[in-house]
């Protein structure tokens, strides 16, 4: 009997086509990546999801075939993991597919925010030329803080030693060995905050991230800071960054994510001038949804075919151990 593969969100056709000429699978495709209708998911033995699918108790009780879920996505905040190890279900990611294209919009954030990008484009499209109320930012020679040296953030250092940027970082989960290797002084949370000239954070959503950045750190961070958030708006406690912003205490702050997505049309960082925001792009390119798409197509197969697994989660890294966030 034919395996049902239920692919819930935006998946590469090229990857498609390779499923459906295995022969061993029956591919559903469903346009509601929020609500998936009942029909879809009763006797589907595979999911391929991406972020916009949560998965809970309630959804795997409508899904009692279900033995594999593959999100071809880094993150899995919206997966209830202690829920699918309850019900014995083999959950893997795909965390390499897109972190070219995340530490890619990180840095177009922070050469948009250095250059004041988007203000030069308006003033030029409303026909003015003020050049004095533009000037920039060199970044070689700065310091480029980063919160979190996973796969994102050591990619977005290797670009800031391009750029001729002083990298440091914050990471108490990874090994020394890759702080070595990257020649990257391994400093306290408070140290980064107080010296980087531009700082990012690569972090997953964890209790322990949730707010990491807040009024009690504003205080003390290097004035003038360029802030890039990339990676959960969970991070960032939003009015206290407003309220960093009104004091004029940042340069600039480029922002693809935030404490509650879609942005509310009445969020006070509309009002900023120096604040670029984008919706949640940071693996929104063709290059990632293939590169996901192909992972997750041959990791399904080589379940199906001898049961073999990579990219597992829940991850066996420290950090999980310490604060696993439970899903939404
Ligand atoms: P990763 O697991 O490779 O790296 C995360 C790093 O954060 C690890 O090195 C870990 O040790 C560190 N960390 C964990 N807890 C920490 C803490 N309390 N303080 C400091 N460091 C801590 O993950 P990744 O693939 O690099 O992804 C990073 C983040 O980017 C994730 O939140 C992911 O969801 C997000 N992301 C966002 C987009 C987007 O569209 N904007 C795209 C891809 C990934």
């Amino acid at each position: 009997m034919k395996k049902k593969i239920l692919i819930t969100d935006r998946f590469a056709q090229d990857s498609f086509l390779y499923l459906q000429q295995n022969g061993q699978f029956e591919i559903v495709r469903s346009d509601h990546p929020t609500h998936l209708p009942l029909e879809h998911l009763v006797g589907a033995h595979a999911l391929i999801i991406r972020s916009r699918t949560l998965i809970n108790e309630d959804f795997l009780k409508k899904a009692q075939q279900l033995q594999l879920i593959i999100s071809c996505t880094s993150g899995f905040d919206h997966i209830d993991l202690e829920a699918t190890s309850k019900w014995g279900i083999t959950v893997m990611h795909t965390p390499s597919a897109n972190i070219d294209s995340a530490a890619q919009l990180t840095w177009g954030l922070v050469l948009a925010c250095a250059h004041n990008l988007l203000s030069a484009h308006r003033m030029v499209k409303s026909g003015e030329w003020k050049r004095d109320q533009l000037t920039g930012l060199e970044l070689a020679g700065r310091t480029y803080g980063i919160v979190g040296l996973g796969r994102i953030g050591t990619r977005v250092a290797e670009i800031a030693t391009i750029f001729g940027m002083n990298v440091v970082a914050y990471d108490p989960y990874q090994e020394d060995e890759v702080f070595s290797k990257l020649k990257i002084p391994r400093l306290s949370y408070e140290e980064v905050l107080k010296t980087a000239d531009v700082l990012s954070f690569h972090v997953p959503k964890t209790l322990e991230t949730e707010n990491m950045l807040n009024r009690s750190h504003f205080e003390y961070i290097h004035r003038g800071l360029v802030l890039i958030n990339t990676s959960r708006g969970s991070v960032v406690r939003e009015n206290d960054l407003c309220e960093a912003l009104q004091k004029g205490w940042l340069r600039a702050a480029g922002l693809d994510v935030f404490e509650k997505e879609p942005l509310s049309r009445n969020s006070n960082l509309l009002d900023f001038p120096n604040v670029i925001l984008t919706p949640h792009i940071g693996a929104n390119t063709e290059d990632a949804f293939f590169k996901a798409s192909q992972i997750a197509a041959h990791k399904l197969i080589s379940f199906f075919t001898d049961g073999s697994t990579s990219d597992t989660l829940p991850p066996r890294v420290p950090w999980y151990g310490a604060t696993p966030f439970k899903g939404e």
